[in-house]
């Protein structure tokens, strides 16, 4: 059988599994402390505990931690791409980036991905796994770690559906936010789907604070049908009215990230669609020249052209920014770290 993961338990749970094994219950609040706020790798740091017990816990129970398989540092702003071992042997990317209002990180929900959005290196060799908790906690631990500093901002963006590993993403959110952890707030987590509409309704009755991001990429089913098989199962109707529930019962904003590829999506005839569906929405777009892949041909949108694209959003008054590209110079799309290591290692 399979051993409890110690990290994947909130403090409740952990607290209960104490007492089931017969100790004190206040040593969950001591573990807690050492697995979410010291970031301790190992049981065998917990030095408030006696020296028996913290052997128990390593013959009973498995401690998720990350060990770092590769690291690109960028040199014009410091960023970092880390590629992560797992237990059983598979890579993950997660990356970090310094910005004027704190440290950001990017984690991967998912080894691999279903949804095969055809300009996506993340989706090419299809799903291997969901993430645990603790596996999505401890890319943002290890990069405390290795960087010696605070995490402000956690995005979900990095590899995986996040809403395709619904019940893991909401115990992350919780841990993460939670006053005997990280104490991140909620505002500062941003959860990015490429829109399963069912599951963002689920999200919204969760009432949680964070911002909630849905990759659109395209104004109509036709087109984006042709970006995003996800979008055969959910037209744009549908995912409009699952927006809008989600702003009313959350009281957020929505964010909506449209990746721009030349001669696909970025015409004036698109941007004026866009505006259409848009209007009236409490939203945000945040437009992102798109990421050329390897596997696959599409070319970025001319930087010309996606400031015209913004242009006409503007005078439409829909809040658009152009996504401040980071780490240019290690700037594999997302995904494409873990195809190459794996690629090297196969
Ligand atoms: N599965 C989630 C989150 C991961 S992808 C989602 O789809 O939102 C994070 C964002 O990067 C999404 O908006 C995704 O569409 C976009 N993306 C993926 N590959 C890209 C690429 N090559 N260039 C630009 N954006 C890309």
């Amino acid at each position: 059988m399979d051993r409890k993961d110690l990290k994947n338990m909130t403090k409740e749970e952990l607290t209960e599994e104490l007492i089931a094994i017969g100790e004190k219950k206040f040593r969950a609040g001591q573990m807690y402390d050492w697995m979410h706020k010291k970031l301790a790798v190992s049981p065998m740091e917990m030095t408030n505990l006696s020296e028996a017990f913290r052997r128990k816990l390593c013959e009973t129970y498995s401690y998720t931690t990350l060990e770092k398989a590769v690291m690109l540092t960028s040199k014009l702003d410091g960023t970092r791409k880390y590629l992560f071992s797992l237990a059983d042997g598979n890579v993950i990317e997660s990356v970090w980036m310094q910005y004027h209002h704190g440290n950001s990180v990017c984690i991967s929900s998912q080894v691999g991905c279903r949804m095969g959005c055809t300009f996506c290196a993340s989706t090419l060799g299809g799903l291997v796994r969901n993430l645990t908790a603790a596996e999505m906690l401890e890319q943002v631990y290890a990069i405390e770690r290795d960087t010696g500093e605070r995490v402000a901002n956690v995005v979900v963006m990095g590899t995986g559906e996040p809403l395709d590993n619904y019940e893991n993403l909401i115990r992350f959110i919780h841990m993460l936010c939670s006053e005997d952890g990280l104490n991140i707030s909620q505002r500062n987590v941003t959860v990015s789907t490429c829109g399963l509409a069912p599951m963002l309704r689920r999200l919204a009755d969760e009432k949680l604070a964070i911002t909630p991001a849905l990759s659109l990429h395209a104004p109509n089913d036709e087109l984006r049908r042709k970006l995003m098989p996800v979008a055969k199962s959910y037209s744009i109707n549908e995912l409009m009215e699952a927006v809008d529930y989600y702003i009313e019962k959350t009281g957020r904003r929505m964010s909506f990230e449209y990746s721009l590829i030349q001669g696909e999506n970025d015409t004036e005839a698109l941007a004026g669609e866009l505006c259409r569906l848009l209007k009236g929405r409490n939203c945000h777009v945040n437009l992102i020249p798109v990421n050329p892949v390897e596997e696959r041909e599409y070319k970025r949108s001319q930087p010309a052209n996606v400031l015209s694209f913004q242009k006409f959003l503007e005078k439409a008054g829909i809040n658009v920014t152009i996504r401040r590209e980071m780490g240019s110079d290690i700037n594999a799309a997302c995904g494409q770290l873990r195809r190459h290591f794996e690629e090297e290692h196969r």
